[in-house]
């Protein structure tokens, strides 16, 4: 068996020991008889699944008793509703920052519930930049402010955070876990699964819990954090196999020394990425120097008409879903926790080696 380097942006790449882990546990969970999918959701075994996935996520991210830590499902583009609804009230204004596809679908979204003020977009640039913050017209007591810290089809990443009167809140999910957050910043931290937690089918929302409690009468129970939290996120059946998962990579991350180590392999693997960009006239990358993604490298061939060429001699080498999102054309190489630097290291080479045959 020969695994393939796999850049996709979602889902992605998972650690290969932690499928070899599941593949062990597939039939006989610990001794149970049986497989964690096939087993109750309030069962001892599965509660103690979740409860150890949650202490270790609450450990890595440094996640105080101020934080409930809810496993949802809908992925993040429901959270997109279940935040307003949350935490709008009736008749309140959130603020939204629009840099990118990713805000975009938020704030449509979010106007279904409430007022909506743009207090800031980077469409002018396509996308190329962060608004600075100086130049945001924030609203006196909005309910919060949202924006997306790492567009992941742009390629867009913010490395501050903004100070605001509102509770900041943020859809981390591409690039939740790749490096340290201070969570105390944040009022909610949501996040789909599929990039550096697990597979698709969970969502985690990280909510202070100050917050919870103020959801719109109109707010379904499903999206209710309140309810969430109330039942340990067992309101009703969780995605337990995802959860499962999600808690091997954690315990994966924390093997490999936690986020502090990550983001110190994940710096290394976008610089050198980056820098293989820059220095060639074949390739580019249009983002700012300040605001470049470490987990979505976006890059286009200065001819457009040798993509199809680039995407079938990568697929030949074994450098997999390379393809940049249909809405921005070219390439992205998506190098998430588990994609390794060998395989940023296989991808520069192709990438050199394909410049000189068609340079
Ligand atoms: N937000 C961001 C930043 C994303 O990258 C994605 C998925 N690529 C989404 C939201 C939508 O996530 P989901 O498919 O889990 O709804």
């Amino acid at each position: 068996m020969t695994r393939k380097y796999n850049f996709c942006a979602g889902p992605a790449a998972l650690p290969e020991a932690v499928l070899e882990k599941a593949r062990d546990e597939m039939l006989d969970w610990h001794g149970a008889g049986l497989s964690i999918m096939e087993m109750s959701h309030r069962s001892p075994e599965v509660v103690s699944v979740a409860e150890r996935a949650e202490a270790t996520l609450r450990e890595l991210m440094g996640i105080s008793d101020d934080y409930a830590v809810l496993f949802l499902q809908g992925g993040a583009s429901t959270q997109f509703s279940a935040v307003p609804l949350n935490l709008m009230g009736d008749n309140g204004t959130a603020d939204y920052i629009n840099t990118g596809q990713w805000s975009k679908k938020a704030i449509a979204e979010a106007k279904r519930y409430g007022n909506v003020n743009v207090a800031a977009s980077s469409e002018d640039t396509n996308f190329a930049t962060i608004p600075p913050r100086d130049s945001w017209h924030l609203t006196d007591g909005a309910a919060y402010l949202h924006y997306t810290p790492n567009e992941t089809i742009g390629g867009v990443e913010y490395f501050w955070v903004p100070e605001t009167a509102a509770p900041l809140v943020v859809d981390m999910s591409s690039t939740i876990l790749s490096r340290p957050v201070s969570v105390d910043d944040y009022g909610v931290i949501y996040a789909g699964a599929q990039k550096n937690i697990g597979p698709a089918g969970l969502t985690i929302v990280i909510v202070r819990r100050e917050l919870l409690g103020n959801a719109q009468a109109v707010c379904p129970a499903m999206l209710n954090w309140q309810t969430a939290a109330d039942n340990d996120s067992m309101y009703n059946t969780p995605p337990t196999f995802a959860l499962y998962l999600a808690g091997l990579v954690f315990d994966w991350l924390q093997e490999q020394g936690g986020l502090t180590a990550m983001e110190a392999v994940n710096r290394r693997k976008a610089e050198k990425l980056y820098a293989e960009i820059d220095g060639s006239d074949f390739y580019a990358n249009p983002v700012e120097l300040q605001s470049r993604s470490l987990m979505n490298v976006p890059f286009t061939l200065a001819d457009a008409g040798l993509d199809k060429q680039f995407l079938a001699d990568a697929d030949e080498a074994g450098l997999l879903n390379l393809k940049g999102h249909r809405s921005v054309g070219g390439m992205r190489a998506s190098i998430y926790n588990a994609v390794g630097e060998d395989a940023v290291d296989a991808l520069i080479t192709f990438m050199q080696d394909f410049e000189q045959r068609n340079g």
